[in-house]
């Protein structure tokens, strides 16, 4: 695999924070990169796997916090309270369907700045808010309505 500018960055902001790069490192940010949907540490280790033989599931989980804490992996947190990651950091929001758990990227821009002084006011440092909207998706919508009308 050719060394990519982002992997290069990747480098060079693990190296600032003091932190060593890794084999195992790269290919869960390089998979993390690849995928364009949002997915469980567990998916992440079923895909890093397949690149790094043998890599423990704890180590995916670790990375993805040290991802999460350079910025380049955000958290969302679907209905069951798993942990979903996403590669997408630039301000976006969520739709998440409750009955088969899809998580779908919406654009929207909501006042920030309110969710933000509402969190402060609690006692917060807030370090950026996510908006989730709850909801069934299109597809379990055609089922309900082919339930509905089998009923
Ligand atoms: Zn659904
Ligand atoms: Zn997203």
């Amino acid at each position: 695999m050719a060394p990519t500018s982002t992997d290069e960055l990747f480098c060079s902001t693990l190296r600032a924070r003091g932190q060593r790069v890794t084999p195992q490192r790269l290919a869960i940010a390089a998979v993390l990169r690849d995928l364009h949907h949002h997915a469980t540490a567990e998916e992440l280790h079923g895909l890093v796997s397949a690149r790094v033989p043998g890599i423990s599931l704890p180590t995916v989980y670790s990375t993805l916090e040290l991802l999460e804490d350079l910025g380049a992996v955000r958290r969302v947190v679907n209905d069951g309270g798993t942990a979903l990651f996403d590669a997408r950091t630039d301000e976006h929001h969520h739709a998440i369907c409750r009955r088969c758990g899809l998580v779908v990227d919406i654009e929207a821009t909501p006042d920030q700045s309110q969710l933000l002084d509402a969190a402060r006011t609690a006692g917060f440092a807030p370090d950026d808010a996510q908006v989730v909207v709850r909801g069934v998706c299109a597809a379990c919508r055609t089922v309900r309505e082919a339930e509905t009308a089998a009923a």
